[in-house]
């Protein structure tokens, strides 16, 4: 582990981080680029969009109960945990993350913007009212009680816009934080890619944890190769072995 990153990170005033699906890799969450990231045979951009809910809304939240039963039996990992020091060594610390599974929250991160809403929550496709019920399908997908419209997950689907106060918080952490670290995205999904280059262009010591390449690797200051349990680990001990 690079020993300069150590001590950055122990002198830095401000921290942003921004996560992806990699992040929770190794909790046992398919990334939806990764090998396992299909079922019944559909790609993940094939239902997680607005039109496909239309066609089938009962076929995109059967994805969904999957994938909340997935997440319901998972837990944080090392990576997880491994930021949630970070965010006890550094006075103004920030996390962004694309993941919809709480899994950061979990963990006992404090400080998480959440771009792409939570997967445990649902809300009418209308009006937006957040919906606190069961799902069961069986008595078909449930309508708002406000205004009739069917209740959907509560994420950002591909080719929906953010929520604006989420994507705000994200370019001012981007745009103020010293050591920006990119850990486990793909780097292809906006707004969220662009994030590392506005904090490159505002002098941040970028770092990114990822084992493949990606658009971002080029402006990195520090690429490291590494799974992100593996590299964050690391860096967490090191900075357990300063402070003690
Ligand atoms: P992605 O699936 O497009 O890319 C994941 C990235 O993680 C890849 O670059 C891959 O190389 C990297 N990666 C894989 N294993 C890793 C590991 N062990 N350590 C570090 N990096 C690793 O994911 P994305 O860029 O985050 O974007 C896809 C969208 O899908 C997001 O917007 C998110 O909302 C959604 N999504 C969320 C979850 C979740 O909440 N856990 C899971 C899948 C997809
Ligand atoms: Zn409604």
């Amino acid at each position: 582990m690079d020993k300069g990153l150590i001590e950055l990170v122990m002198n830095a005033n401000s921290l942003g981080v921004l996560t992806g699906a990699g992040i929770s890799a190794a909790s046992g969450i398919p990334t939806f680029r990764g090998k396992d990231g299909l079922w019944k045979k559909h790609r993940p951009e094939e239902l997680a969009n607005y039109q496909a809910f239309q066609k089938d809304p009962r076929l995109v939240w059967e994805w969904y109960l999957w994938r909340r039963e997935l997440i319901k039996n998972v837990n944080p990992n090392a990576a997880h945990y491994a930021l949630v020091t970070i965010e006890k060594v550094v006075e103004n610390y920030n996390l962004i993350t694309q993941n919809v599974d709480n899994l950061h929250t979990l963990a006992g991160n404090q400080k998480v913007t959440e771009l792409h809403g939570n997967i445990m929550r649902s809300k009418c496709s209308v009006c937006s009212k957040p919906f606190l019920g069961k799902i069961n399908l069986n008595a078909g997908v449930p309508k708002c009680e406000q205004c009739n419209g069917l209740i959907r997950p509560d994420v950002v689907w591909f080719g929906e816009i953010l929520p604006q106060n989420a994507i705000q918080k994200a370019y001012e952490i981007a745009m103020r934080s010293e050591i920006f670290m990119v850990v486990g995205t793909s780097g292809v999904v906006e707004p969220a890619a662009s994030l590392p280059f506005i904090a490159a262009n505002n002098n941040a010591y970028v770092v990114e944890i990822n084992p493949q390449k990606t658009p971002i690797t080029d402006i990195t200051d520090l690429y490291i190769s590494d799974p992100a349990d593996k590299a964050l680990q690391e860096i967490e001990k090191k900075i357990i072995e300063r402070l003690n």
